[in-house]
């Protein structure tokens, strides 16, 4: 066994993993493009540097574009323990398409084939002309991934993905639907001959219910108010580890959850780079949500380093261990190849 392998079996995983992209304070895309809340990454990176955490920037185009916003991405991957990864907004990633000229918000995942793969290609040549290197880490924008993305990251020598929202369906929007999906990472089945490693998002339905519940929740209308009766009571409760939406509390339960009752030795926190800037997201509007941001944010990590004893990996690092031996020597059992 691979001696750096041999030090890490046993151990439980922690990634965060940052969309890092333009501000949208409206959650659309805006008429003119800015990238101000980029400048706040060295706050957040001084935090991770505290917590021995080395995260995951998944940087778009409009970043790479900006001189000021990428000259910080680029003091960040030469100075810190980080990686810098890929993001997609299809919306401002050429080719455009007549509905993106027009300023729609869209899914990579609904463009033909021929855009997907001129757009992903071209990005990535932006991305290594800008960065001098190419990236291996990816999430789509809004969650817009499919197999068709899948072959051409692999093509492309991407080596993990980590746009999977497990339980969550975007179709009323003309979305992808994870509702089948889990948590649990596997390898993506792709034409192509390369490993590209699926991490989802840590999402789930935290119950108290037999296996079979879940089924049964997301039958229920939401109109019918007995969603938010359940997580009153803490009864039935979907959890994401995302510091903007869920209290330190939720977000402790659904760790507890994976790595205690699923055993599920990783956890991928996500966010996005907007909500650390006053006024660049809808959800942190003022420094005082900001700083409250950064309470959550500082707390849920003090209960995961060093009261769980997490290790802190980047998103292509944890693939590089689990292409090792097909994640054996993590999960106690290879992992599955599976179709999206
Ligand atoms: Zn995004």
């Amino acid at each position: 066994m691979h001696s750096e392998l041999r030090h890490l079996k046993q151990k439980m995983f922690l990634i965060v993993s940052i969309d890092t992209e333009e501000d949208m304070p409206n959650w659309r895309p805006q008429k003119t493009t800015t990238t101000n809340n980029i400048l706040c990454l060295p706050r957040l990176q001084k935090l991770f540097r505290k917590y021995s955490i080395a995260p995951t920037y998944l940087v778009n185009q409009p970043v790479l574009e900006n001189d000021a916003s990428v000259n910080v991405i680029r003091q960040l991957a030469q100075d810190e323990k980080c990686e810098i990864g890929a993001h997609l907004h299809s919306w401002n990633t050429p080719p455009l398409s007549e509905e993106e000229e027009q300023g729609q918000a869209t899914y990579l995942s609904n463009q033909s084939l021929a855009r997907k793969k001129e757009k992903l290609k071209n990005f990535t040549k932006v991305f290594q002309q800008k960065l001098g290197f190419l990236p291996t880490s990816y999430r789509a924008g809004r969650y817009g991934f499919c197999s068709q993305s899948a072959m051409i990251l692999s093509e492309l020598g991407y080596t993990i993905d980590s746009s999977i929202a497990p339980l969550m369906d975007f179709g009323a929007d003309n979305g992808p639907n994870f509702r089948g999906h889990t948590l649990q990472p596997f390898w993506l089945k792709t034409q192509c001959h390369r490993k590209l490693l699926e991490l989802p998002v840590t999402i789930d339905l935290v119950h108290r219910f037999p296996t079979q519940f879940p089924e049964l929740y997301f039958q229920i209308p939401d109109w019918t108010k007995i969603k938010g009766v359940f997580h009153r009571l803490n009864f039935a409760r979907l959890l994401w580890l995302r510091p903007t939406t869920y209290t330190v509390q939720e977000m402790k339960q659904l760790a507890d959850h994976v790595l205690t009752r699923l055993q599920i030795p990783v956890i991928n926190i996500m966010f996005h780079s907007s909500e650390i800037c006053p006024g660049a997201s809808p959800y942190n509007t003022t420094e005082q949500d900001v700083k409250e941001f950064f309470v959550r944010l500082e707390t849920i990590f003090s209960y995961l380093m060093p009261q769980k004893k997490l290790h802190s990996v980047t998103l292509s690092e944890f693939a590089s261990l689990c292409a090792q031996d097909e994640g054996l020597d993590i999960f106690g059992k290879k992992l599955l190849y599976r179709e999206l």
